[in-house]
């Protein structure tokens, strides 16, 4: 095994419980969603058994890659792993950009440094590690691109064969990646969603576990891991505002889960950042349904955007993003095609950090948030970079 992940492994994962109705399941057998209620499954831990016995100071001597949480995963046994070396991203206090906009406590995650270029990294390696430790040896998934690229790479590593369905105009990165790491690649005429349906239509009689996110409990608590990097990079001190911009949602319903798991095992405080999700105009359910003060979204039609990422017309943990924004006090909002190209570039010139066009949209949306008054001028934000640039 990879001697960077040789340290004694404690994970205290009990169970998996549905996030809507509290129905229980055994986290050792593979299951989807919820039988009772159709809605995701959720991990849970002993956290009173961590908070008497883990400390922050374990962590010193881990190394810097998401599994140093190894209490808080849910692989049981080390030898199920399979890394690309998730390393932890860097936290970049940004100069000029903040000072753009009167701010002084701008900072990014750039999570551009992520195996495969992106932050769905972080989803697809726990997914993939947890499917190899039940066993699943054909996985299936829809995706608007990145996380396509990312099952690919981590399925090709462990020797797992992948169904990939996503949209024929998905950007060629992601298919020719996927290509590359030996998946079977459908293009279809049509959405993540409409690929989420091939997949539901055809895994049972295929054999194929599906890995869409939150159909598929454990590609949140890869993403969680944002949130404990977070905390731990500022010190357990959580920071003001974070700006993600949102598809599946996955990204916020992980780090609203990981921020109650750190507490509970009394690491941080109450405190918790408003979180801001940030869609495109072209697709934007979330910012819809969080306007009109719903509790869940309804599709969104004829969705296109030039951020592909954000390009997801229903999610179904509409509800749990709903939750978080909410609970938060934060806020969801919407930004143009035209503002998310404007604001590529603003990043690589104040700063020198190439930015996804997702990334980029929470540079907008701060932009928008400064001129509305939403950000105070010395409020700690943190714009998340998902992902790389690609041409
Ligand atoms: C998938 C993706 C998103 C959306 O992430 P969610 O956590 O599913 O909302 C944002 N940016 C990029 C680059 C992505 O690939």
């Amino acid at each position: 095994m990879d001697q960077q992940l040789s340290f004694s492994h404690g994970a205290t994962i009990t169970n998996l419980e549905c996030s809507k109705c509290g129905t229980t399941y055994p986290h050792t057998v593979p299951q989807n969603v919820c039988d009772a209620c159709g809605k995701p499954l959720l991990a849970r831990y002993d956290l009173e058994q961590l908070a008497g016995t883990w400390t922050r100071d374990a962590l010193e001597s881990r190394p810097a890659s998401l599994w140093r949480y190894a209490e808080l995963l849910p692989i049981s046994d080390p030898t199920d792993i399979v890394t690309l070396g998730e390393t932890m991203t860097s936290l970049i206090h940004t100069k000029r950009l903040g000072a753009k906009f009167g701010l002084t406590d701008v900072w990014v995650k750039d999570e551009s440094r992520l195996p495969t270029g992106s932050f769905k990294a972080r989803g697809l390696a726990m997914a993939v590690s947890k499917a190899k430790s039940l066993g699943l040896t054909a996985l299936a998934i829809p995706s608007a691109g990145n996380a396509a690229t990312a099952l690919a790479a981590y399925a090709a590593a462990a020797g797992i064969t992948t169904h990939i369905f996503m949209p024929q105009d998905t950007p060629a990165f992601n298919k020719q990646t996927c290509q590359l790491a030996g998946a079977n690649v459908t293009l279809i005429d049509g959405l993540i969603n409409d690929a989420g349906r091939i997949v539901t239509e055809r895994k049972t009689q295929e054999g194929w576990f599906d890995v869409s996110t939150l159909k598929e409990p454990y590609r949140v608590e890869g993403k969680k891991t944002m949130g404990f990097e977070l905390a731990e990079q500022f010190n357990w001190e959580l920071p003001d505002v974070i700006i993600y911009p949102t598809g599946g949602g996955t990204g916020i319903v992980g780090m609203w889960k990981g921020f109650a798991e750190l507490e509970a095992i009394g690491w941080i405080g109450k405190k918790r950042p408003r979180f801001i999700s940030v869609q495109s105009t072209g697709c934007a359910p979330i910012v819809k349904a969080w306007e009109e003060g719903a509790i869940e979204a309804t599709p969104w039609r004829d969705a296109h955007t030039v951020a592909s990422g954000l390009r997801v017309p229903q999610a179904i943990g509409d509800f749990l993003i709903l939750e978080a924004i909410r609970k938060s006090n934060g806020a969801a909002i919407a930004v143009t095609d035209e503002a998310i190209r404007e604001a590529m570039a603003l990043l690589p010139t104040t700063e020198g950090l190439l930015t996804c066009p997702e990334g980029a949209a929470t540079v907008a949306a701060l932009k928008q948030l400064v001129s509305n008054g939403m950000i105070g001028s010395s409020e700690r934000v943190v714009l998340f970079n998902t992902g790389g640039y690609q041409s």
